[in-house]
């Protein structure tokens, strides 16, 4: 590759593919370097993505092959087993089979023109002028020098290239994780997500499980201290519901990663150089959950580069708009979400108990029926609140966790 390229993309997870799906579909030469042999292995995620967002991305329905299950239900699980169930009127979110998901991410920009260089490791970026101008790529043990006008950083959580590009990253909230795939997971049912609260199972974050339609499941939890594994057996164990449920369930194999729940970078770029995705922590803060947010992400980015391609600069301050156009989008949410995960992390498990046991007294859930949109919790929440229903179900809730509490 003797050429410069317009845009070298690293990483081809969801970010990285759908960035330069937008790039590619406008005639710009964009490569994505990934460093394994396959896209969307090894798989890590749980897949629950927004059906509205997705639909908004121009992204569903989804080819056959992709979808596992759809959801009208989530099961909201106390640690000493009270059950709060939220019943939507058609289903809101779906679970995607993740390695799949890249797979015909990758295919769309390919077929737009994007070209892909597997097993093709980014090292370490080339400098000119003090601006980012290429990517070092180890392919075989051999480095290659790739020079390109712009490079989009879509590396995933370990950022390790984010420094290099002389952006300042802190990751203040990690959490670990592991996921299982679970067999025999009939007593599961399809039809709901199930989540458990508490410290006693998933300490400052949470513990899910989500059926497939094919007996299977995906069972995970997420801790901010602790070892990940340890809480998961605890919880298939030891937890009143989850081990009704997965009773004579088997474990396939498990899988160990991190989620940042810092919210945004809110300088995600340099000279030359932008992040998008979880590299940038553009995930959600109070679920982790970042596909939907780097694929938005990812879409601004590519517009922002597409106008310092035609500017032919590069600079900081030009790119600086990719930085605005994310607050902008984000900024209220995302803010809302950090409050929301800070109120969550407060709780003390028998608060946990009292709330969700009141929510089913103040038949709380019915509020959330109508809700559509779960990506930008803080838009959907100040709708909620602003209803009449809302005061009603509100001032029951405050009577019964005041009578809980006596
Ligand atoms: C257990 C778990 C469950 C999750 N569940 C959900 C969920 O249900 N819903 C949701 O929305 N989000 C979920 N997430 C978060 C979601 O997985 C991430 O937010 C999402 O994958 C971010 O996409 P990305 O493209 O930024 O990064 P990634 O998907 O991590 O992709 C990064 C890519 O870059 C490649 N790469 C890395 N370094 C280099 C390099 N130096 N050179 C070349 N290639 C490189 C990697 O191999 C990888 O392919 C979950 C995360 C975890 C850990």
């Amino acid at each position: 590759m003797d050429e410069t390229l317009d845009v070298a993309v690293v990483g081809a997870g969801p970010a990285g593919s759908y960035a330069a799906l937008h790039l590619a579909r406008l005639g710009f030469k964009v490569c994505v370097f990934e460093e394994h042999t396959a896209i969307g292995v090894p798989t890590h995620c749980a897949g629950h993505l927004s059906i509205a967002s997705l639909k908004s991305l121009g992204l569903y329905p989804l080819p056959n092959g992709i979808v596992e299950n759809i959801f009208s239900c989530a099961c909201f699980h106390s640690p000493s087993g009270f059950e709060v169930q939220v019943h939507l009127n058609k289903p809101v979110t779906c679970a995607v089979n993740r390695a799949a998901f890249d797979v015909y991410l990758a295919g769309l920009a390919e077929n737009s023109g994007a070209v892909f260089s597997m097993n093709s490791r980014v090292d370490g970026f080339l400098f000119e002028k003090g601006s980012v101008a290429g990517v070092l790529v180890k392919q075989n043990g051999v480095i290659k020098r790739v020079k390109s006008r712009i490079v989009i950083d879509a590396e995933g959580i370990a950022a390790r290239l984010l420094r290099q590009a002389g952006v300042s990253l802190k990751r203040r909230c990690l959490i670990k994780t592991v996921q299982a795939d679970i067999a025999d997971a009939s007593s599961v049912g399809s039809g709901a997500v199930h989540v458990f609260l508490g410290k006693a199972y998933a300490p400052g974050f949470y513990a899910w499980l989500i059926p497939r339609k094919d007996g299977t499941a995906k069972l995970g939890v997420g801790v901010r201290y602790g070892h990940p594994y340890l809480y998961l057996q605890n919880l298939a164990h030891k937890h009143p519901v989850a081990l009704k449920l997965l009773y004579g369930a088997r474990v396939i194999r498990t899988v160990y990663h991190t989620i940042t729940l810092d919210g945004p970078l809110t300088r995600a770029y340099g000279e030359g150089f932008l992040a998008v995705g979880d590299a940038a922590s553009q995930v959600k803060p109070t679920t982790g959950g970042g596909v939907v947010p780097a694929l938005i992400c990812a879409k601004l980015a590519a517009e922002v580069v597409v106008h310092a391609l035609e500017k032919n600069d590069a600079s900081r301050k030009l790119l600086q708009s990719y930085g605005k156009k994310i607050q902008k989008i984000f900024g209220f949410d995302m803010r809302v979400m950090r409050l929301l995960r800070r109120f969550l992390d407060e709780l003390s498990d028998d608060q946990i108990d009292r709330i969700i046991r009141s929510s089913c007294r103040a038949n709380l859930p019915d509020l959330f029926s109508d809700v559509e949109e779960v990506d930008f919790q803080g838009r959907t929440l100040l709708k909620l609140l602003g209803s009449s229903a809302a005061l009603v179900a509100l001032t029951r809730f405050s009577a019964a966790y005041c009578f809980a509490n006596s």
